[in-house]
C-alpha cells in the first residue's frame, strides 16, 4: 500500500459496536469487567484508551514501524525516550536542538545524573569524538531549526549499529510523508503531533514509533508509569489531521519551493535556508533521504538588520506572526527575539540566527497570493 491509502486506512476500522466509520471518541477513564480479569482489552485509560490505541496503530504503519506511543505533548514524547537511560549514560545530539527539547535534557535530566554532548552533527567526527563507554543515545533532529541543516541519519544508523547504542530521530520537520527514520537505521521515531501530524494548529500532542519488541516494550511501561498521555479528544483530531497528510505535505513542499525560489532571486535578501535549494550545503543528503523538501523556508536580509526583520514581520497580513509551525496557514516567526531569545546572543550568532533571520512555516494558501503578501512586506 502507498502512503495515502495507508494514512486513511492502516491500523482503522468501521466501530465494531455500531459500524461508525470515523473512529469515536472514548471519553471515558474506565471499562466495565464483565467478572474479575475479564475484560475487552481495556481497563483504564491512562493504559489505554481504544481512540488513542486506533491512533497509535495508524501512526505506526505510515512511519513503517510496529508500535506508536502518543504523549500528551511532543516534549512528553522525548521525556519518555530519555526515561530509557539511566544514571551514568550519556546521549550525543546536535548543537542546534529544538530549544525545548534542549531544556529538557539540561533542567531536567541533567540533575539525574544523564549527560548530554551537543555536537555540530553534519560532522562525523565531532559525533565520533564523544563516544565513548557510557554513551547509549544518539538523538538526531532534521531537518533542523530554523536554519534547515540536514543530519545523514543513514551514516548516524553506522555508528549507532556499530557501538550498540539507540538511534533516536525527531522527524517534526519532515513528517513521515517524507522521510521515515526507521527504513534509515532509527530505533525511535519522535514527533510533536502539534504540527503536521495534526496539521491544524488545534492541538498538542507527541508521538514516538518504533519496530523493535523490547524497546516498545519500555516505551509502553514508561508510558503508563509516567502517565503523560493525550487524550481521546486529541488523539481524534490528529487522526483526522492525518488522513490528509499526504494532501497537506505536497502543497507544503510546493509553496515552499515556490517562496524559497522567489526569496532567492529578491534583491533584499541575503541567505534563504531551504534544503530543497542546490545551493543549500546539505542538498545531496536531503534528496538522499527525503521525497521532497517541506515547508519551513528561513532567511536574512541584506545589511542584517534587526529592524528590517521586524519591519517585515510586522507588514506581512497572511503570514501570521506566531510561533510553532506545521498548521494550513502561513506563520512567520522572528528567532531571535521568539523561540531562540533564551540563548545566548554569540551561540546564537553562531548558529546562524542572526538579528534579521525570519522563519517561515510555509502553508497552503494559494502559492500567489502568499508570494504577493511577502513582497508587499519587503517593499
Ligand atoms: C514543537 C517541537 C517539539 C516539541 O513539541 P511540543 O508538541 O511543543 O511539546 C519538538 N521538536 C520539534 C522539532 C518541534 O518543532
Amino acid at each position: 500500500m502507498k502512503f495515502g491509502t495507508t494514512a486513511i486506512h492502516n491500523g482503522i476500522s468501521p466501530d465494531t459496536a455500531t459500524g461508525a466509520i470515523m473512529t469515536p471518541i472514548y471519553q471515558t477513564s474506565t471499562y466495565v469487567q464483565e467478572s474479575v480479569g475479564n475484560h475487552k482489552g481495556f481497563q483504564y485509560s491512562r493504559t489505554g484508551n481504544p481512540t488513542r490505541s486506533i491512533l497509535e496503530a495508524n501512526i505506526a504503519a505510515i512511519e513503517n514501524g510496529k508500535y506508536g506511543a502518543a504523549f500528551g505533548s511532543g516534549i512528553a514524547a522525548v521525556d519518555c525516550v530519555i526515561k530509557m537511560l539511566h544514571p551514568g549514560d550519556e546521549v550525543i545530539s546536535t548543537n542546534d536542538l529544538y530549544g525545548g527539547t534542549f531544556r529538557l535534557f539540561k533542567t531536567i535530566f541533567e540533575k539525574y545524573g544523564i549527560k548530554f554532548h551537543f555536537v555540530p552533527m553534519g560532522d562525523l567526527i565531532a559525533v565520533e569524538e564523544k563516544l565513548n563507554k557510557n554513551t547509549k543515545l544518539i538523538w538526531v533532529e532534521t531537518p533542523t531549526n530554523p536554519t534547515m541543516k540536514i543530519i545523514d541519519i543513514v551514516a548516524m544508523g553506522k555508528l549507532a549499529k556499530v557501538n550498540n547504542i539507540l538511534l533516536a530521530v525527531d522527524n517534526t520537520f519532515a513528517t513521515p510523508y517524507l522521510q521515515n527514520p526507521l527504513d534509515l537505521g532509527a530505533h525511535i521515531v519522535m514527533h510533536s503531533a502539534t504540527k503536521y501530524l495534526g496539521g491544524h494548529s488545534d492541538v498538542v500532542m507527541g508521538v514516538l514509533v518504533v519496530k523493535d519488541d523490547n524497546i516498545a516494550k519500555e516505551m509502553y511501561r514508561i508510558q503508563n508509569s509516567s502517565g503523560a498521555i493525550c487524550g481521546p479528544m486529541d488523539s481524534f483530531l490528529v487522526l483526522r489531521g492525518i488522513k490528509t497528510l499526504h494532501l497537506r505535505m505536497r502543497e507544503h513542499c510546493k509553496n515552499g519551493k515556490a517562496i524559497a525560489e522567489f526569496l532567492v532571486k529578491h534583491p533584499k535578501i541575503d541567505k534563504v535556508y531551504w534544503p530543497g535549494l542546490p545551493s543549500h550545503p546539505n542538498h545531496e543528503i536531503a534528496k538522499s533521504q527525503m521525497k521532497d523538501f517541506g515547508g519551513m523556508v528561513s532567511f536574512t536580509t541584506v545589511g542584517d538588520k534587526l529592524e528590517d526583520a521586524l519591519g517585515i514581520v510586522k507588514k506581512s497580513k497572511l503570514f501570521a506572526l506566531a510561533e510553532s509551525l506545521g498548521g494550513v496557514e502561513s506563520l512567520i516567526g522572528h528567532p531571535s527575539t521568539m523561540t531562540h531569545a533564551a540563548i545566548p546572543k554569540k551561540e546564537r550568532e553562531a548558529a546562524g540566527v542572526t538579528e534579521s533571520l525570519i522563519r517561515l512555516s510555509v502553508g497552503i494558501e494559494d502559492e500567489e497570493d502568499l508570494i504577493a503578501d511577502l513582497k508587499q512586506a519587503l517593499s
